[in-house]
């Protein structure tokens, strides 16, 4: 297999993913800013609201490192509670056709499930920075830490309303072993999203990114998280990932419905979606 453009046994891959990601940890969420411009946190944001998550929805975040993922469904799965407090408030005092039927359909004579966000990922440092990140931010209710590969996943079948991996899978030595996973961990009716680096569509666009990320993004590492290597694995790890249409297929063939993708920033990054049945 390969790391980035050299080529090592799976084991040694394994090992070199796991370090740089040891290095960068406590400066990842900085890095993160810096590479991208701030622009990872649109991207993440866009698949939230592709997700559109409702309330008592079980997230597993694979790969999920220091949980910008989770944290976003968490605040996301809020809002939207309390947007169906504020309806049913508004219902009671002035019910309208449109609030009796909304309230019908939410309400339940049971309690409402808890929602949930596990992140998972194979780095316990990258979990120590997000946990530390949600203790400053008082967040700790339904989100949960577990190290654990995403090529053997610690947790029983039909778990998940929505697996997500963000900026991940191109990390994973199989790439189809652990979308079998996600299959596996998924109930009947659960979502597959993956945001990921893709191939870019418009050649001047494209020009300009290779040239940004060759020669700006080992630099960023160098000066910021004082590692050039680990960031230039990142920008060759995104050369060596299957384009959009391949890796759409690869999803498919693990037994995924309705798969489609969309490209974000002309397909610097694209959000791939399944269903499992
Ligand atoms: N999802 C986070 C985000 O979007 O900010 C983190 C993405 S970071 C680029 C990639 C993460 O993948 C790292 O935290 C790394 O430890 C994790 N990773 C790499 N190989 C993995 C594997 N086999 N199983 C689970 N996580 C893995």
């Amino acid at each position: 297999t390969h790391f980035g453009y050299e080529t090592v046994s799976e084991a040694e891959k394994a090992k070199r993913v796991y370090k740089v990601f040891e290095n960068v940890a406590q400066k990842y969420d900085v890095m993160n800013d810096a590479m991208s411009l701030g622009i990872h946190r649109l991207w993440k944001d866009k698949l939230l609201h592709a997700m559109h998550p409702q309330p008592g929805a079980r997230l597993l975040d694979v790969a999920g490192g220091t949980g910008d993922i989770a944290f976003r469904f968490l605040d996301y799965i809020r809002f939207q509670q309390d947007r169906q407090k504020r309806r049913a408030t508004r219902s009671m005092q002035t019910p309208s056709w449109q609030d009796i039927s909304i309230n019908y359909s939410t309400e339940d004579d049971n309690e409402p499930r808890e929602s949930s966000a596990v992140v998972c990922d194979i780095n316990k440092e990258m979990l120590k920075v997000g946990k530390q990140k949600a203790e400053s931010m008082g967040v700790s209710s339904g989100l949960s830490w577990v190290v654990g590969d995403a090529e053997e996943l610690p947790f029983d079948d039909d778990q998940f309303d929505i697996y997500t991996i963000a900026f991940g899978i191109r990390n994973v030595t199989h790439i189809d072993q652990a979308l079998q996973e996600a299959l596996r961990v998924l109930k009947p009716g659960g979502r597959f999203m993956c945001l990921e680096f893709s191939k870019v569509t418009n050649p001047v666009l494209a020009r300009l990114y290779d040239a940004y990320s060759f020669q700006m993004i080992p630099v960023l590492g160098e000066v910021i998280a004082g590692d050039w290597k680990s960031y230039q694995y990142l920008v060759e790890s995104i050369r060596k990932f299957p384009d959009q249409e391949e890796f759409k297929h690869m999803i498919e063939d693990t037994g995924f419905y309705c798969v489609h993708y969309h490209n974000f920033t002309g397909g610097v990054v694209a959000l791939h979606s399944g269903f499992k049945l």
